[in-house]
């Protein structure tokens, strides 16, 4: 009984975001039991009711997700997805990398990459739309989506394209809010699922 989330465990970042969905049932004050999960293929995703897919190499975890039999139940899920970085460009309906075999869960285009060798990694506060404080955001050879069609709102952008985004009960981030402490955007998202 009780909530179940999934973390997408083919490539790695997945402690961090098991902690972060923990920490963030917490600060929300809810008293549900809530289980944060790895899943590693069908039957796993089968047992979770909401679910984050991880940063790493979008082009590995697209491979990953086709070796272990994902593709199709993932574009099937019914629960949320809840995406960061090379997740966010796993989601999208196109990117422009062939070697990534998007969900098409999120009606919109990623650039990969987005911000060249000077701007690798860096850290920015940023306006996400229903926030009163800055979201302290973490970036890490981060993508952009360039084109977002109906059906998705963009909470949060920068100069370079937006970076923040829900499309029903998914929501794609081109930064790292796992390694912050900010519950905020967790927090949300359960909610915009209705789990909190
Ligand atoms: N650059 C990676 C990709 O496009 C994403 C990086 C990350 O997840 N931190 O696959």
């Amino acid at each position: 009984m009780g909530v179940k989330i999934g973390v997408l465990a083919l490539q790695g970042d997945v402690s961090e975001h098991i902690e972060a969905f923990q920490n963030a049932v917490k600060a929300s004050g809810s008293k549900a039991p809530v289980q944060v999960l790895p899943v590693r293929g069908k039957q796993d995703l089968d047992l979770v009711d909401a679910l984050a897919l991880p940063g790493g190499e979008s082009t590995t975890i697209s491979r990953l997700i086709e070796r272990k039999g994902l593709h199709d139940p993932l574009i099937d899920f019914e629960g949320g997805i809840f995406a960061t970085c090379a997740g966010m460009v796993v989601m999208a309906s196109n990117t422009d990398d062939s070697r990534v075999h998007t969900l098409g869960r999120m009606n919109m285009s990623i650039k990969r990459n987005a911000f060249g060798r000077q701007r690798e990694s860096f850290e920015a506060d940023i306006g996400i739309s229903g926030f009163d404080e800055p979201f302290h955001a973490v970036f890490i050879r981060a993508p952009v989506a360039d084109r977002v069609g109906p059906g998705v709102t963009v909470i949060g952008s920068i100069a370079e394209g937006a970076v923040a985004l829900e499309e029903g009960m998914n929501m794609a981030l081109s930064f790292h809010p796992e390694l912050g402490n900010d519950p905020r955007l967790h927090i949300r998202f359960l909610k915009n699922c209705g789990l909190l």
